[in-house]
């Protein structure tokens, strides 16, 4: 009875955690509902046991608890993407781990049924086994992927269709014969599996990708929760597998592209043949200007967008542009900011940091909210942004991120381009905006570079 009111009182807190994460306003609120859902989730799992084997599970519960705050300290904010694979991986292996514990100790699992285990378990637990293998080794490429430690490799469309037909024929032989070997096979075709799916996967198409896998973590969890007889398990695992799923889908049409699109496009070795393979672009032409001549530029102008990407995240340049934009109100411009929803390398990356500089809510605006107002604004500052910005989406049809609906930025009067180098951008593709006559370049650090300009600006 009362394991049962804590796992109820757990799911609820889970489902007002996501309510709560789903607007920077409420996010602190969201997350304190979690944390008081895990902690219901913990006193449940030890209530239902009547405290067995208190010492150990203590232990282990001081060790998890004190990588997690390791991990959690260690981590800068710009590689929480890459940790947020890594523990998608850890969910994948414990349902795994997980399903066959269950198969090796049925009795325990109480899932026995005459000399062998029951049909509707074995289904629970193949399908828990595959999507929990897949989503660990699809996780692993993910993580190497999102580190930039690893481009990817064109994967056979055939091999992979291939793969899944023979893990799902697999499936259906294990539940018939309960044959270990069908059960070990399937699991290593799996293994395989999870990383040639994400290995063809391009630089703009990750972000789909760690949602798709986020969601694959939450079905895999609410498989072990089948296997457990756990409703909590069953319900966060619905929960984040249904909210992975969404976020896939918005996602995806942030991107322009269908899942299969995504899946089956083989981008992650294009040719993409501005950049060579050091990530430098061809001798072309451009202006480069230094924080004086912007300053210059920004004190004259009227209305001002300002487009953060993952330079903004890598530069922590947030609190200098919330400086910078209020010196311009002060001068009576107009001040926005511009979201594309796969700028930086998470969804809502760029929000959390304007958030963090207290940047009016109102003063940041989606894609589709100011996208028409860069043909009439006098000045486009982008900040440590490139793929989101590169007209290529538009123009080429032969590049990786054709399709991908962009921020209109070349079309502001003067564009300032705020990065370190003439590199490319996450996905690789040369930029053709650095190069075009109303485009300033204003090469260094942007934190380094915007905090030059505030000093101009402080001083006229
Ligand atoms: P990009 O990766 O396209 O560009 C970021 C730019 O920032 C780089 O060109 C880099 O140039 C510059 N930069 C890096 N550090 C600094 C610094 N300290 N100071 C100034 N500039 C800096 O980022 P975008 O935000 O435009 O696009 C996001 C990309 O990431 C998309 O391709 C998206 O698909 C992908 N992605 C997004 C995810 C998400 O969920 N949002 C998840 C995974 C991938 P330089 O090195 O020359 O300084």
């Amino acid at each position: 009875m009362v394991p049962d009111i804590l796992y109820l009182v757990a799911s609820v807190c889970f489902i007002l955690a996501i309510k709560g994460l789903s607007s920077a306003e409420s996010a602190t609120l969201g997350n304190l509902f979690g944390i008081t859902g895990m902690l219901a989730a913990c006193m449940a799992a030890y209530v239902s046991v009547d405290f067995a084997n208190l010492e150990l599970s203590l232990a282990a519960l001081c060790v998890g608890a004190g990588i997690g705050i390791a991990i959690a300290k260690m981590i800068s904010m710009t590689s929480l993407p890459e940790m947020v694979a890594g523990f998608h991986s850890l969910v994948g292996l414990a349902a795994t781990l997980v399903a066959y514990a269950a198969y090796f100790a049925p009795d325990l699992f109480k899932i026995s049924e005459g000399s062998g285990i029951n049909k509707f378990s074995l289904i629970e637990m193949s399908l828990g086994a595959a999507i929990g293998i897949i989503t660990f080794t699809g996780s692993i490429v993910a993580f190497l992927k999102l580190r930039g430690s690893y481009r990817g490799h064109n994967i056979p469309v055939e091999f992979n269709a291939f793969m899944i037909s023979s893990i799902v024929c697999l499936i259906i032989y294990f539940v018939i014969s309960q044959n270990s070997n069908v059960f070990f096979g399937m699991t290593a075709m799996a293994l395989i599996f999870g990383a040639t799916l994400i290995m063809p996967i391009g630089g703009a198409d990750m972000p789909v990708i760690v949602s798709m896998l986020n969601s694959f973590s939450g079905w895999a969890a609410s498989g072990i929760g089948f296997t457990l007889h756990n409703d909590a398990l069953i319900i966060t695992g619905a929960l984040v597998g249904s909210s992975g799923a969404i976020l896939s889908y918005i996602m995806c049409k942030g991107m322009n592209r269908s899942l299969i699109n995504v899946i089956f496009s083989q981008t992650a070795v294009t040719n993409n043949t501005a950049v060579t393979e050091n990530n430098k672009a061809p001798q072309k032409s451009y202006k480069q200007g230094v924080a004086e001549d912007a300053a210059f530029i920004l004190q004259n102008a009227n209305s001002v967008i300002i487009v953060p990407g993952y330079g903004m995240a890598t530069s922590q340049c947030q609190y200098a542009l919330k400086e910078m934009g209020d010196l311009l109100k002060k001068n009576g411009a107009t001040v926005r900011y511009a979201i594309h929803p796969v700028a930086g390398r998470m969804p809502g990356h760029m929000n959390v940091l304007l958030a963090e500089a207290n940047v009016p809510y109102d003063d940041v605006l989606e894609l589709d909210e100011i996208n028409s107002d860069f043909k009439n604004c006098d000045v486009a500052y982008v900040v440590g942004a490139n793929d989101v910005t590169n007209p290529a989406a538009k123009n080429d049809p032969t590049s990786s991120i054709y399709g991908m609906p962009i921020l209109d930025v070349e079309k502001a009067k003067v564009v300032l381009f705020l990065k370190r180098t003439m590199g490319a951008g996450y996905a690789g593709v040369d930029n053709e905006l650095f190069y075009a006559q109303n485009t300033m370049m204003l090469l260094g650090d942007a934190k380094k570079t915007t905090e030059a300009i505030v000093k101009e600006l402080s001083k006229k």
